[in-house]
C-alpha cells in the first residue's frame, strides 16, 4: 500500500486502543520502522522514543541480540500449547524469572499481557484461600487512582474514575484505601502521609480481614494514575500490614518491573516480598506479548493435589508461554548481565534529575515526579496554588502533539506528561528528549494562557 492508501485504511478499518478515532483523524500517525531510541513514520518522520513505546521498550528497537533469538525460535517452532505440556525456552524463562525476582516467588506463571497477569493474580489469591477452607476471604482492596490493566477483574481493582466509571456496574466491589499522594496534600511531611494512610488501611483490614483475600498495590509508583510516588516506607508498611492481618500482598511490577526504577525490580527498594507478583511491559524487551504472575511456594501448594480434590487452577490462554516471547525474553534478560544496564541506569537517573530541574522552573510546571527513568510531569495553571488547567483544553495532549512536530513520542495523563526512556537511552539522546519535553511544554502553556 502507497502512503495514501494506508492513512485511508488506517482510519477506515483500524479501531485504536485506549484512542478517540476523531483524535487520530485529526492528527495520524504510522510508524513503519524503528532503530535504537527512534521511530520512523511511513514519510521518513523520525521520532524519539520518549515513552518507550508505551513503558515497555528497554535496549531500542532493532536490538540485534533479541532479533536473533527470535529468528533462531524461528527454526525450531513459534507456538505449541502450554496446557498440559510445556517447552524448552518456557522453561528457561521460568528459572531465569525465579532467580530474579524476590526470594520467596519460585513458581512462574505465564500470560500475555499485564492485565491477564493481574486478573491471574487475583483469580490465584481468591482461589488460594478457598481452596484452604477460608470461605469468608472473597474480597479484594485496592488503592484510590491505582491502575491494573483495563479487563473486567483488572479494573474491579482500578480505580481511575475516567476508565472504569462506565463499566461500574459489570465490576465486582472492592475496598479502596486511600493512596498517599504527596502533590496537593495539605501536609508536606512525607511521613506523615505515609502513616495517615497505613492507619486508614490499618483500620479496614482490622475491621474486614475475615472477608479480605488480598490487596493489589503497584511497586512505589502509581503509573496509569499519574506518576504518583509513595512516601518512602508506605509499600514495607503495608507489606507488614498484609502479615498482621493474614491478607496476602499482590505488587503489580507491570510497569516497574525490569530496571525501570533503578533496581531490577521496584520491591527491592524496601526489600518486599510479595505472595503474588505480576511482571510483563518490560519483560521481552519491548518485543512480544509475554506476562507472568509469580507466586509463592505456599500458593501453589494450596492448588496441588489429584484432579478429584477441585483444586486446579483453570486458566490459561491460546498463546500463554509462547515460544518466541519466551526466546525474545530469554535474550533481552542475557542483555542486563551483559551490558550491565541496571548499573548504567543509576547515571542515567541521576542525569535526568539533573536535567529536569530547568523544566521544574517553568511557569506552568507544578510538580516534577520521577523514580528511576520514570516521570511524570504536572501542568498545572498556576504554580502557587496548584489550580489545574481547564480539563477541556487539554494541555498535557497538545503538549506531546507539538513534542511530536518536534521530534519525540509521548502521550500524557491528563495533564501529567509522561518521560519514559528507553533504558539504553545514551546521555546524549536523553539531553536531545529532555529539550523536546521541555519546548513542547513551555510552548504550548504560554500560548494557552497568552489568549486566556
Ligand atoms: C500497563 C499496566 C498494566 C496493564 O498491562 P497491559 O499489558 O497493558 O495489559 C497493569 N498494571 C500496571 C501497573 C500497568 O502499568
Amino acid at each position: 500500500m502507497n502512503q495514501q492508501t494506508l492513512l485511508e485504511n488506517s482510519k477506515k478499518h483500524l479501531w485504536l486502543p485506549f484512542t478517540q478515532m476523531t483524535d487520530y483523524e485529526r492528527d495520524p500517525l504510522i510508524i513503519e520502522s524503528g532503530e535504537g531510541v527512534r521511530l520512523r513514520d511511513i514519510y521518513g518522520n523520525e521520532y524519539l522514543d520518549g515513552y518507550s513505546s508505551l513503558w515497555l521498550n528497554i535496549h531500542g528497537h532493532r536490538k540485534k541480540e533479541i532479533d536473533e533469538a527470535i529468528k533462531k525460535q524461528l527454526d525450531s517452532i513459534a507456538h505449541s500449547t502450554l496446557l498440559g505440556a510445556s517447552n524448552v525456552p518456557a522453561i528457561e524463562l521460568a528459572k531465569k524469572l525465579v532467580e530474579i525476582t524476590p526470594s520467596n516467588l519460585t513458581r512462574t506463571f505465564y500470560s500475555d499481557s499485564g492485565a491477564e497477569s493481574v486478573e491471574i493474580a487475583i483469580k490465584m489469591a481468591y482461589q488460594y484461600w478457598q481452596n484452604k477452607g477460608y470461605t469468608s476471604k472473597r474480597k479484594f482492596v485496592t488503592l484510590t487512582n491505582g491502575y491494573h490493566g483495563d479487563t473486567v477483574g483488572a479494573i474491579s481493582v482500578g480505580a481511575i474514575d475516567l476508565y472504569h466509571r462506565v463499566y461500574g456496574s459489570l465490576m465486582f466491589e472492592s475496598i479502596k484505601a486511600p493512596f498517599p499522594l504527596v502533590y496537593r496534600h495539605e501536609n508536606e511531611h512525607l511521613d506523615v502521609i505515609r502513616d495517615e494512610a497505613l492507619d486508614e488501611l490499618h483500620k479496614i483490614f482490622e475491621k474486614h480481614n475475615e472477608e479480605i483475600a488480598a490487596i493489589t498495590v503497584e511497586a512505589l509508583i502509581q503509573g496509569a494514575g499519574g506518576m504518583n510516588i509513595m512516601p518512602p516506607g508506605y509499600l514495607k508498611g503495608v507489606e507488614k500490614l498484609c502479615r498482621k492481618f493474614n491478607i496476602l500482598l499482590i505488587v503489580d511490577e507491570v510497569a516497574t518491573g525490569f530496571g525501570r526504577t533503578g533496581k531490577m525490580f521496584a520491591v527491592e527498594h524496601e526489600d518486599v516480598q510479595p505472595d503474588l507478583m505480576t511482571i510483563a511491559k518490560g519483560i521481552t524487551g519491548g518485543y512480544l506479548p509475554i506476562a507472568a504472575t509469580m507466586a509463592t511456594e505456599e500458593i501453589y501448594d494450596a492448588f496441588y493435589g489429584e484432579y478429584e480434590d477441585f483444586k486446579t487452577f483453570f486458566h490459561g490462554h491460546s498463546y500463554t508461554g509462547n515460544q518466541l516471547g519466551c526466546a525474545a525474553a530469554l535474550a533481552n534478560l542475557k542483555i542486563y548481565e551483559q551490558e550491565n544496564l541496571i548499573d548504567k541506569v543509576q547515571e542515567k537517573m541521576a542525569y535526568i534529575a539533573f536535567e529536569l530541574q530547568d523544566i521544574e522552573e517553568l511557569k506552568h510546571v507544578g510538580d516534577v515526579r520521577q523514580l528511576g527513568l520514570m516521570c511524570g510531569i504536572e501542568l498545572v495553571m498556576d504554580k502557587k496554588t496548584k489550580k489545574p488547567f481547564p480539563w477541556q483544553e487539554r494541555i498535557g495532549y497538545k503538549s506531546t502533539l507539538r513534542m511530536r512536530q518536534l521530534g519525540m513520542l509521548t502521550r500524557p495523563l491528563g495533564d501529567v506528561v509522561v518521560f519514559m526512556p528507553p533504558l539504553a537511552s545514551s546521555k546524549e539522546e536523553l539531553s536531545e528528549m529532555i529539550s523536546i519535553l521541555k519546548q513542547g511544554i513551555e510552548e504550548t502553556t504560554e500560548a494557552f494562557v497568552s489568549v486566556n
